[in-house]
């Protein structure tokens, strides 16, 4: 069994992109990413701040706005536009969730496609299913990205992906396919759910379920990629897949922590240079 080490690859890609920022500076071109927190949730917060300081590591600026729980939706929307119209700003982001007065996907249809680093844009994720260029989803990006540079073959491959959800299901199973792999998306009303699981070189857990996939979910050597992100009860990190039970089934698995987490921010900060580098 190999670890996929999603801290180095993660690490490998921001230096890469620090590279590429510093050459865009030497011709001129930045920018900056723009956060906006609606309200205290703590997880957020350290989303945000993390997202921040990738920024400042690969050399982008960063703008935050802090705006209060009881904000109201005209209110983010006017932000929104105004970002949207800032040249200097080439990225917004909205992180999610956000309070319940507030319509999640008014919001993201409210950031300009050329400004959505998150990729959740309907105009991306159609992008993303035609084929055409445009932002992608930044996990199951970071994914791909885990899988190609831990030199696991994809092409003709049989992928199964656990979940549906806009943001990594469904944008991961698209990408799967843009790569030439046979792909099965199971979800909460599959059937047979195990034996599907069982019949797949590459298995991707986006199911929101601590520690569910099991050794009777794996067929024995296939490339196993957790995205799950849990506390369990005794407050340890953990992912969707069972990973003392099945790493002695696997040829290829990511752990939690330590997988797919770095990447998604990684994943932005690409995103960020791109959208500089589309200017
Ligand atoms: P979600 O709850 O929106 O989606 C879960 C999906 O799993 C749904 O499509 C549902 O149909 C399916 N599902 C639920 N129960 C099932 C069952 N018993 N059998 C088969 N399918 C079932 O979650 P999400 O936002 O897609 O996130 C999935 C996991 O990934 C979560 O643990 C989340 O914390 C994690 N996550 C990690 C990152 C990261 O940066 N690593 C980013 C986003 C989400």
């Amino acid at each position: 069994m190999e670890l996929i080490d999603g801290k180095l690859i993660s690490q490998t890609i921001k230096d890469e992109l620090k590279e590429r920022v510093a050459e865009l500076k030497k011709r001129g071109h930045s920018g900056s990413l723009a956060v906006i927190q609606v309200g205290n949730d703590p997880a957020s917060s350290i989303y945000v701040k993390n997202k921040k300081k990738a920024c400042e590591y690969i050399g982008i600026g960063s703008v935050s706005y802090e705006l209060s729980e009881n904000t109201s939706e005209a209110e983010l929307l006017n932000i929104i536009d105004e970002l949207n119209n800032k040249p200097e700003v080439i990225g917004i982001l909205v992180q999610l969730p956000v309070p319940k007065h507030i319509n999640e996907d008014k919001i993201i249809r409210a950031i300009s496609p050329a400004k959505d680093v998150d990729g959740f844009h309907v105009e991306n994720v159609g992008a993303l299913c035609v084929g055409e260029r445009g932002f992608v989803s930044c996990t199951p990006a970071g994914v791909i990205q885990l899988l190609k540079r831990s030199n696991v073959e994809i092409a003709g491959k049989h992928c199964v992906v656990i979940g549906r959800s806009n943001i990594v299901g469904k944008p991961m199973a698209l990408l799967m396919l843009r790569e030439n792999a046979t792909v099965t998306v199971c979800h909460s009303k599959t059937q047979n759910l195990k034996e599907i699981c069982k019949s797949a070189d590459i298995l991707i857990a986006a199911v929101g379920k601590p520690r569910m996939i099991n050794s009777e979910y794996v067929k024995e050597g296939a490339v196993v990629i957790d995205v799950g992100i849990h506390r369990d009860e005794n407050n340890k990190m953990c992912g969707d897949v069972d990973f003392d039970d099945v790493k002695d089934h696997v040829s290829k698995i990511t752990p939690v922590p330590g997988g797919v987490g770095p990447m998604t921010i990684a994943m932005l900060m690409n995103n960020c240079v791109e959208a500089i580098e589309n200017r």
